[in-house]
């Protein structure tokens, strides 16, 4: 076991126009960490006045024009050396999200970790496609030229949820910021001290004062002065439905842009040709990675009857090779869920399962770790697809798995959800796979492969899942305005 370095834990202050500042109301309240259950830091509570006065930074520093009328090749420079900065502090940033939700931090001690190398990657990637993507020119039969201009909008409100707190927020501030927009961001009340480490990795990179502004609080209190304040261009969210629904309702008659990353209930599905001790495998990952805090979890697994019960015990043995403890020891691999609340809500699930079909293995909390949020990896089987199980977000460590009969019963067992985010499809059949991926409803696709990222893939969801995608040229498209300028051609010939 090797021991992870020591970092102290940083008060959760908003972070105004440059600086780190206390609430207008003077009032806070307490972190808890999942693993401790104590209470270990103190965060800002804001409300409204904290919004106003952050919005105000964030136009300010947009008018400014420092960074929003800034040459791209000097907003590469600055988010490289960002990116240079966070992989520096990849100790402190993977300690403090062990810490706020109890992600494990792995044989990382003195490497980058690997969410914090994709935070870095988040920035390259966006310095370098607004820094190379060009305009458009047209040229009309010879008389008229156009020619299109990619502009900046304004300010955006950039909210994010408590799993994979900083990974997740660099990846909607590094377009945001890229293409020279300024930002309010209100992370997650829950999770809210590795973003502090980011506050001052701007400070530090020379990012103009204002061009990022932090905020903390509760959702309920600060969220909904912030994304209806008037001088807010534009929302770019991911969390609930629920909350997705309510900003949505509030920024509607303002025409405001929106992009919503939402939760899933992600159909795995293993059809008789896969390579089934690989999708065993995969499908373990899929669903108790982050103890199944992930969107994109394969929380409902699909597998074909005549496979169905050699895969429940590859899979039953796969569950078994997860390390349950504090997410602090390098063999941890399942850390605690992130809070008392989420607990609670997991382990309720896991009783209205038992009403609507058995446990197959988990369910409880995991010997010998009286303390702390800690769950079990958890299966299901025997629900039908009907079942609350089965169509509710559950966001913890707890698989439904169902048998089907051929590729129209998987489909249809599939499709029948109110969300559509990801979907994993196992054969060894291309023809097959690509035939499912066609009638698969839902905005991301994996075949024979886990959750595998490339920055340009359009990110988002279907149905309850989300609306609008984000990732290379499609963030490009949310984060600017495009205008266009035309001139008449001296005709080169008559005609
Ligand atoms: P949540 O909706 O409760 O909160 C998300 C964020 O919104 C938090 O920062 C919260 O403080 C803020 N918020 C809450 N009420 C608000 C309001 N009225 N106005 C404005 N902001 C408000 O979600 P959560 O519990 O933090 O996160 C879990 C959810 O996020 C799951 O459904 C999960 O699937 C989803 N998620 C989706 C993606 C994706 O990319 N699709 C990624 C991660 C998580």
């Amino acid at each position: 076991m090797t021991t992870f370095p020591f970092f102290s834990v940083p008060y959760a202050k908003h972070f105004i126009n440059g600086q780190f500042c206390d609430s207008v109301s003077g009032e806070s309240f307490q972190v808890i960490d999942p693993t401790s259950e104590e209470a270990i830091s103190t965060v800002e509570r804001g409300n409204a006045a904290d919004a106003e006065l952050a919005v105000k930074a964030a136009k300010d520093s947009f008018m400014r024009g420092d960074w929003s009328r800034a040459k791209p090749s000097f907003r590469k420079e600055v988010l490289y050396r960002v990116a240079d900065l966070i992989e520096k502090r990849s100790d402190e940033i993977t300690y403090l999200q062990a810490k706020e939700m109890g992600e494990p931090v792995l044989d990382s001690s003195g490497k980058v970790a690997f969410y914090v190398a994709r935070s870095a990657q988040n920035f390259r990637f966006f310095a370098d496609e607004q820094a190379q993507a060009g305009d458009h020119a047209f040229n009309h039969e010879d008389r008229l030229m156009t020619y299109t201009m990619t502009d900046p909008v304004g300010v955006y409100a950039l909210i994010t949820p408590w799993n994979g707190p900083f990974m997740l927020s660099t990846w909607k501030m590094a377009p945001c910021l890229a293409y020279g927009n300024s930002a309010v961001h209100k992370s997650s009340e829950l999770s809210p001290l590795s973003i502090q480490v980011l506050c001052e990795i701007f400070q530090e990179a020379g990012l103009p004062d204002g061009v990022y502004n932090s905020l903390m609080g509760y959702g309920a209190e600060v969220g909904p002065p912030l994304v209806s304040h008037k001088d807010v261009a534009g929302v770019s969210f991911t969390g609930s439905p629920a909350t997705a629904r309510d900003i949505s309702g509030r920024v509607a008659s303002q025409l405001k842009r929106t992009s919503f990353e939402l939760g899933g209930k992600s159909a795995c599905i293993i059809f008789d040709d896969a390579d089934i001790d690989l999708a065993a495998k995969e499908a373990s990952l899929a669903i108790y990675s982050t103890t199944g805090q992930s969107c994109v979890a394969g929380s409902r697994i699909l597998v074909q009857e005549s496979i169905y019960d050699e895969f429940l015990k590859k899979f039953e043995a796969e569950a078994k090779t997860w390390t349950i403890g504090d997410p602090l020891e390098s063999e941890t691999t399942l850390g605690p869920v992130v809070s008392e609340g989420q607990y609670d809500r997991v382990m309720s699930y896991i009783d209205i399962a038992r009403g609507e079909g058995r446990v197959l293995f988990g369910g409880g909390r995991p010997e010998g770790l009286d303390k702390g949020y800690f769950i079990e990896p958890t299966a299901i089987v025997d629900a039908p697809n009907s079942s609350r199980i089965c169509q509710e977000e559950v966001f913890g460590p707890v698989a439904v798995i169902l048998p089907f009969k051929d590729d129209a019963e998987a489909l249809s067992m599939a499709n029948d959800s109110p969300f559509g985010l990801a979907g994993y499809i196992w054969s060894n059949s291309i023809e097959r796979a690509h035939n499912a991926a066609l009638r698969l409803e839902t905005g991301m696709i994996w075949i024979n492969s886990g959750f595998a990222r490339d920055l340009r893939q359009p990110f988002g969801g279907v149905k309850d899942s989300g609306q609008g995608r984000e990732g290379g040229m499609f963030s490009r498209e949310f984060y600017t305005e495009t205008r266009f300028a035309s001139f008449p051609l001296n005709p080169r010939r008559d005609d």
